[in-house]
């Protein structure tokens, strides 16, 4: 994994040539578009600072990204930051996901939902345009810690959910559960299976070992295909991790979402899905006509802004920069595990990932609120959860602690 990182100049030199090449509405005669710049009796592109803020000027200018640029020649007005995009999907799939020289396709998507629900709409159609599957032959398989995006995205699309349960204590999935949901799945006329891993839950920072359970699949001999969700752990996991079982590397994994709003702290609206080639078409809406190069997202218009703020996030840091950050976020959650250890407190927390989930006994529910812990459930709280993000100092970790041993 390697991306290099670049001074403020150059990234400005960049983002200013790609708006350069984009279509700019004060010069040429634009007649035939629904699109401007942003509004400029609030939004006036003449402020002076601009000239140093290419994400701004970028959200200003406003860009319309609609479509998959990656795939097909899209709308040539913004070719100039399609091309960045284009740029951050390859470092993300080439270099975070090790996918080597193969290409992929993918977008930046309003989020890790939206991400995911591509993914399981993709795969959907992959199996009825490919293996001339039946709608209702088609299967969602996920655990009980995955992310609502899965229910959510199986009631859009029809698909028969298959819940598999976790242990307690270790937030793993089950041999026996994936066996019976398999098998209760035949019995329903199942065929073909999505099965998303977690790399990475929201609640826990626990990560699925599809290894195993891919080799669980295999023994059942069915049809399946792997969609990864990181949309918590994508921008962590892969920095701190040597095995590839959850890159491209591993010919099972067909698709990732990773999310830039959480970890990379950038805006709200970056979700970014990830695919090998030749499965991107199965989501084409024909009629999209009046889009150059058609539309295979769910999203519609998107913001070019977005992909400019990821990539300039990316960018600054380098993939050394990242590693870096990633690793004193790590050793911060190391620390805090130390003191919770000494206090015989029971938590789970993956030595890869920066969550610390402490069972529910251990804490008062006011001491939870007032450092606005994370319940596992608003209705019966087994388990609170710390995120060591950015803003979380040495010193709000000391307080907690302190409060810890007053309660
Ligand atoms: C946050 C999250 C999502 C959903 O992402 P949004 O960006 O809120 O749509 C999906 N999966 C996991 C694991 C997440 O942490």
């Amino acid at each position: 994994m390697y991306w290099k990182s670049y001074s403020h100049a150059e990234m400005k030199r960049i983002i200013f040539g790609a708006l350069d090449e984009n279509l700019n509405y004060r010069e040429k005669p634009v007649l035939g578009l629904p699109a401007s710049y942003l509004d400029p009796q609030v939004f006036y592109n003449d402020a002076p600072f601009l000239k140093d803020a290419p994400f701004l000027s970028t959200l200003i200018a406003n860009p319309n990204h609609i479509g998959c640029h990656t795939l097909t020649a899209s709308e040539p007005a913004f070719q100039g930051t399609h091309k960045i995009e284009r740029e951050l999907i390859a470092l993300c799939a080439q270099e975070i996901f090790e996918g080597g020289d193969e290409e992929f396709d993918g977008y930046v998507a309003s989020g890790g939902t939206e991400a995911n629900i591509q993914g399981m709409w993709v795969l959907k159609n992959y199996f009825i345009n490919e293996h001339k599957a039946k709608a209702e032959e088609i299967g969602l398989v996920y655990s009980e810690d995955s992310h609502y995006s899965m229910p959510k995205g199986a009631s859009l699309l029809s698909l028969k959910k298959y819940v598999t349960s976790i242990e307690e204590d270790t937030r793993r999935i089950t041999k026996e559960s994936v066996f019976s949901q398999i098998e209760q799945a035949k019995k329903d006329g199942v065929k073909h299976f999505i099965v998303v891993m977690n790399m990475s839950t929201t609640m826990f920072g626990s990560v699925d070992d599809i290894v195993e359970i891919s080799g669980w699949l295999d023994e059942l001999n069915i049809d399946y295909r792997i969609h990864v969700d990181g949309a918590y752990g994508g921008y962590i996991y892969p920095f701190v991790t040597d095995n590839d079982h959850y890159t491209f590397k591993n010919p099972k994994i067909f698709s990732f979402s990773l999310d830039g709003h959480k970890m990379l702290q950038s805006p709200y609206g970056t979700g970014i899905y990830l695919v090998r080639k030749g499965f991107m078409h199965h989501a084409i809406t024909e009629e999209a006509n009046y889009v150059k190069g058609k539309d295979y997202t769910l999203v519609g218009s998107r913001s070019g802004a977005n992909a400019i703020a990821v990539w300039m996030i990316m960018r600054t840091y380098g993939s050394d920069g990242w590693k870096t950050k990633i690793n004193q976020l790590m050793q911060k959650t190391s620390r805090l595990c130390d003191n919770l250890d000494e206090r015989g407190v029971e938590y789970f927390r993956n030595p890869k990932m920066n969550i610390i989930t402490i069972k529910g006994k251990y804490m008062t529910p006011e001491l939870a609120s007032k450092y606005m812990l994370v319940p596992d459930s608003h209705d019966n709280a087994k388990w609170y959860k710390i995120v060591i993000m950015d803003h979380v100092t040495q010193g709000f970790i000391d307080r907690f602690i302190n409060d810890f041993d007053a309660q």
